[in-house]
């Protein structure tokens, strides 16, 4: 039996950084992948945000165009808004804001690429760091002695032992099952994404979507759904959890595609379909049961993207990270131990993807009950469309269609207060903390400056202004 100090599961992104992490420490280090190459079973592309330039610079700076050939940067995001009736009632074009902070974020939303580039290149760090990739390997089971995980087997039947086991073998984890950690996901933790790859040529995308990197289309019909625009192509797709679908998702996917406006889009472009995916993605409100005496789960092995909106390749990595780190120390103190490994947790709870999860449950929630609730979306289309687009009616003079803007928009209140008062106000309590005062501040600064009622002057005050007009 071939002995390691670390063996990691999986050659994603997660896989990958805590290979490289744990060869740089020092350790003898094994990574599995079971396709040809990494890259090779994933969600065909993604979008990378600046988290990943600002937490892994030394790498991020090497990922370029001549590595990454399917690498597109994208300034512009787009919001399409889908009424009940399948109509775009609206679009809303953002660019990063005054407020964003990290000055590279103020020049790109998301870089996007294919992982079938973006994988092998995030790979090769490992590898020259000295960790031993071994690819088509599957590993079907884990080596237990007195009940703790001591190795892994393939299924060839070849057995590798080691000090510590990574799991960072995505949405599908078999050693999160086998060690014990979780046997399956519960249907509200794990979402299913269908999506469709489009070949467009590459000089088309910038003609027709100059520097936009990624659409959302909100609908009333369907869960939101995603468009991601790579050199020479795009996909679109759209998630929700298991406990949801009354439909196959196709269904819902395939209402988004047949817009007229999408297929004028997919006409402009001159797309072509070039593929069908469908895959699991873990999406929750908090990762818990991260690990057990001698193992860690990574990644989407553990639960980790993001829980408002599921992004999961910089959690992956920032997981991996931690993971490796801790498995140096726990090794050279000589302890493998669950109790020890509890550090994994304090880790990578003290990182960035930590502070997302301590808003978990109302950023989960709140996503749950909007974009991917079309019921919801049925009265915010039109309330928002209201409010941005009802002043474009010249039918009645301006004051009259301000008034009538405003009676609409209070007719949506008993959908909207209920929804305000349980899925914002939770979410911004959470945020603002203390600072929640904030807004009855600024409600008292509003009030004080709103036009006070007019009251009918005293009858003496009027005398006084009598004018008397010369005959
Ligand atoms: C449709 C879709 C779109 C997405 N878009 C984005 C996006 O735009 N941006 C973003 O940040 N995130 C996105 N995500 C999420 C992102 O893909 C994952 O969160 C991320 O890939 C997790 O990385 P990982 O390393 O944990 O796992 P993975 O990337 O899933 O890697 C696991 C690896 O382990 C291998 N493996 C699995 N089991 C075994 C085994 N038993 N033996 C050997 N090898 C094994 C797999 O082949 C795979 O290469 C998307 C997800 C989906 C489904």
């Amino acid at each position: 039996m071939k002995t390691y100090d670390v063996i990691i599961v999986g050659a994603g992104p997660g896989g990958s950084v805590a290979a490289k992490v744990a060869a740089e420490k020092g350790l003898k280090t094994i990574f599995f992948e079971r396709g040809r190459k990494s890259g090779e079973k994933n969600s065909s592309g993604c979008g990378l945000g600046p988290r990943m330039w600002r937490d892994f610079p030394e790498m991020m700076k090497e990922l370029t165009p001549e590595k990454c050939p399917s690498l597109r940067p994208g300034v512009y995001a787009r919001n399409y808004f889908i009424n009940k009736d399948d109509q775009v009632a609206g679009m809303v074009m953002a660019r990063p804001t005054e407020s964003v902070t990290y000055e590279p974020a103020k020049s790109f939303i998301t870089m996007n690429c294919y992982r079938s580039d973006f994988d092998p290149w995030i790979c090769n760090f490992a590898i020259e760091a000295g960790a031993e990739l071994k690819t088509s390997t599957l590993i079907v089971d884990l080596i237990k002695e007195k009940g703790k995980v001591v190795g892994v087997i393939d299924e060839k039947g070849e057995k590798y032992r080691a000090s510590i086991i990574i799991g960072a073998d995505g949405a599908i984890s078999m050693v999160a099952k086998k060690s014990g950690l979780r046997y399956k996901w519960q249907q509200h933790q794990i979402t299913i994404v269908p999506q469709y790859d489009f070949y467009v040529p590459p000089e088309n995308i910038d003609k027709v979507m100059g520097e936009e990197a990624l659409a959302v289309w909100w609908g009333a019909t369907f869960p939101a759904a995603y468009q991601v625009f790579f050199r020479d192509g795009f996909h679109i797709g759209l998630g929700n959890w298991l406990t949801w679908w009354d439909k196959n998702p196709l269904y819902y996917l395939n209402r988004v595609v047949n817009l007229d406006y999408f297929q004028r889009l997919i006409k402009n472009l001159e797309a072509k379909p070039r593929e069908v995916q469908a895959h699991l993605l873990p999406w929750m409100s908090d990762p818990y049961d991260t690990h057990t005496d001698n193992v860690m789960l990574i990644g989407d092995a553990g639960g980790f993207p993001c829980p408002l909106e599921a992004e999961g390749i910089y959690p992956a990595m920032v997981t991996g990270r931690a993971a490796a780190e801790v498995a140096a120390e726990a090794i050279s103190e000589g302890d493998t131990s669950k109790n020890f490994l509890k550090l994994y947790d304090e880790k990578w709870r003290n990182t960035s993807v930590g502070v997302e999860f301590e808003s978990g449950a109302e950023l989960y929630h709140i996503w749950s009950k909007l974009p991917f609730e079309p019921k919801t979306m049925e009265w915010f289309v039109p309330m928002m469309m209201e409010v941005l687009g009802g002043i474009y009616d010249w039918s009645e003079p301006h004051t009259v269609r301000v008034r009538q803007i405003i009676d609409k928009v209070r007719s949506y209140s008993p959908q909207m207060i209920p929804f305000v008062m349980q899925e914002v106000f939770p979410l911004l309590s959470k945020v603002l903390g203390d600072d929640i005062n904030q807004i009855n501040t600024m409600n008292d600064l509003i009030q004080s400056m709103l036009p006070k009622k007019k009251q009918p002057r005293k009858k003496k005050e009027r005398d006084k202004l009598k004018v008397t007009v010369p005959k």
